[in-house]
């Protein structure tokens, strides 16, 4: 057997929900390739499986790595980020109210403003870095509060245990959406909140290779029920996308750190560069929940690989900048081990009202880096021939 009751986050990442394989020992836990599995008489399973889309080996093996990741009892992964999200908000009923943070992640305003809100679910936008504002945005019928910390693309750090404490005493349910820190630089739900939400597809898998979602919580409950739509809704991942995202998270500590590592050095040099009016990077003194982001995450393994830098000159500096980089490739998304810059007005962001981006700061001189695990030296001298 393994050990996977350690306290140590990279001894979990290795073993926790994962053991040899009782058949052969083969130490990976194997692609379980099958839609059923054979009974042993009408309704009684040989394990705890009967067909896939209820649960497969390979994924329950993924869904108690990732709990233990979040610290959680209880883990459920998906096809999509997207369709994590989907799950929760199908938790809700018409007529509830949800609070969302301003600067969402634009798949995740899509589905509530445009698939959700016409079968009665109602939204306000709120910034939750602001507590008035976010007191003053409950409802009776509100059901739900959703938020991103750091949020896309400008890495505002919203307090967990501040918004968990208003949800709670308004019987609201909290949603973290943890994609961007990943389990490695915060745990949401030891910071109050109810639910944790990935997006699998970036830190987690971290090789671009792969789409995928999960929700972890610690309420039996609510686990109980977003099982139920699980099953029901059916939007699980193949078990061959299982297999990688654990074989993913077994070294999501030490890219973490890298990116981290990388990604503070980038934004230091840059922050010294003429060619950019201002840095945002939550491990900066200068950013202004620099001392939040501090309390909030497990800064000792870094702050995040995501920088958003605002350009001295407009659009035409921007799009030179994004033309001329080598090594950093002109992509959306995010977390993958290689380097990926874009311009979040015209791509990632371009669904964002042009009114809503004036008020989140999502300017055409605005350009969002994920920094990867390549050698720092080579990154930074992509950017500075880039910037030329
Ligand atoms: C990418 C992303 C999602 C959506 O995930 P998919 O796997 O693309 O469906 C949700 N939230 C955040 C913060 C993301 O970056």
């Amino acid at each position: 057997m393994t050990d996977s009751s350690s306290d140590k986050f990279a001894t979990r990442a290795i073993h926790a929900g994962q053991h040899p394989d009782p058949a052969t020992g083969a130490i990976m836990t194997p692609i379980y390739q099958t839609s059923t599995f054979v009974q042993k008489s009408p309704g009684q399973f040989i394990e705890d499986y009967d067909y896939s889309r209820a649960a497969n080996p390979t994924r329950t093996a993924l869904e108690q790595n990732l709990a233990s990741l979040e610290g959680g009892k209880h883990g459920l992964v998906y096809a999509s980020g997207v369709a994590a999200t989907g799950a929760v908000i199908h938790l809700l009923s018409a007529g509830d109210h949800v609070l969302l943070c301003d600067d969402v992640y634009g798949g995740t305003n899509r589905l509530f403003h445009r698939v959700f809100q016409q079968l009665g679910i109602e939204i306000s936008l709120v910034d939750m870095t602001d507590e008035a504002a976010l007191a003053a945005a409950f409802k009776p019928n509100t059901r739900l509060v959703w938020l991103e910390t750091p949020t896309n693309p400008t890495l505002k750090i919203v307090d967990i245990e501040a918004v968990a404490r208003a949800s709670k005493a308004h019987n609201a349910i909290l949603a973290v959406d943890n994609t961007f820190a990943s389990p490695v630089l915060q745990n949401p739900l030891a910071l109050g909140a109810d639910i944790v939400c990935h997006s699998l597809t970036k830190y987690i898998g971290g090789h671009s290779d792969c789409i995928g979602g999960a929700l972890i919580t610690n309420d039996t409950e609510l686990h109980n029920k977003l099982k139920f739509l699980q099953l029901s809704e059916g939007a699980v991942p193949g078990i061959n996308e299982c297999f990688l995202m654990l074989r993913s998270t077994k070294t999501l500590q030490i890219r973490v750190q890298r990116h981290s590592e990388n990604a503070m050095a980038i934004a230091k040099h840059l922050d010294a560069h003429p060619g950019v009016e201002k840095v945002i990077y939550p491990g900066l003194p200068s950013h202004p929940q620099h001392e939040l982001a501090n309390r909030q995450m497990h800064t000792e393994n870094g702050y995040g690989g995501m920088i958003t830098i605002y350009l001295t000159g407009g659009l035409d500096a921007a799009k030179r900048m994004l033309e001329k980089t080598r090594l950093f490739s002109l992509a959306e998304s995010l977390g993958g081990v290689e380097s990926l810059i874009e311009h979040p007005a015209i791509m990632t962001h371009a669904s964002v009202p042009p009114e809503q981006r004036k008020t989140l700061g999502i300017s055409d001189s605005l350009v969002r880096l994920s920094v990867g695990i390549e050698d720092v030296e080579d990154l930074i001298a992509d950017l500075d021939q880039s910037l030329a």
